[in-house]
């Protein structure tokens, strides 16, 4: 079995993608309008992600490395109302711990309440968001903060 989580070994760069692990390079693709499962797999922009199901909550880690390319303005801004709705639900259901979204860094961090935001819903918001598709996660944040009322941060 492969170790996709092991030590850094030497990089992959493909044209304008984030560079991959020569161990990544067999991970499963996660294809937008597939099953969205638990797992560790390459989203089709090229980057990581990472699903994890706890009692309470989804945890999705994307990773693009700082690529460019996933870095825009907008899509920046996207990621973060994304990360808005999921906290919105947190908030609205009384969650007490904080929103683990960082901007801007290698890595990308969010929590879904489960019960909330659908998470096949989610992850193709994000999937969306690195093909430059921003409407999925702007619908999100409205319905969120429809009941959740304007992030205050
Ligand atoms: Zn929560």
């Amino acid at each position: 079995m492969t170790d996709h989580q092991g030590a850094a070994g030497p990089y992959i760069a493909y044209d304008g993608l984030p560079p991959l692990r020569s161990t990544e390079t067999d991970l499963p693709l996660l294809h937008p309008y597939g099953p969205i499962t638990p797992g560790r797999y390459l989203t089709p922009g090229g980057g990581r992600i990472t699903i994890e199901t706890t009692s309470a909550h989804h945890k999705v880690t994307v990773d693009h490395l700082g690529c460019d390319a996933q870095r825009t303005e907008p899509k920046e801004a996207a990621f973060k109302s994304l990360a808005f709705a999921a906290e919105g639900e947190c908030l609205t259901a009384g969650c007490k711990h904080h929103a683990a979204f960082s901007e801007g860094n290698v890595y990308r961090m969010f929590e879904v309440r489960r019960g909330s935001i659908e998470l096949t819903a989610f992850v193709r918001a994000l999937l969306a968001i690195e093909l430059g598709a921003f409407e999925p996660a702007d619908r999100l944040f409205a319905s969120t903060t429809a009941k959740a009322g304007e992030p205050t941060r």
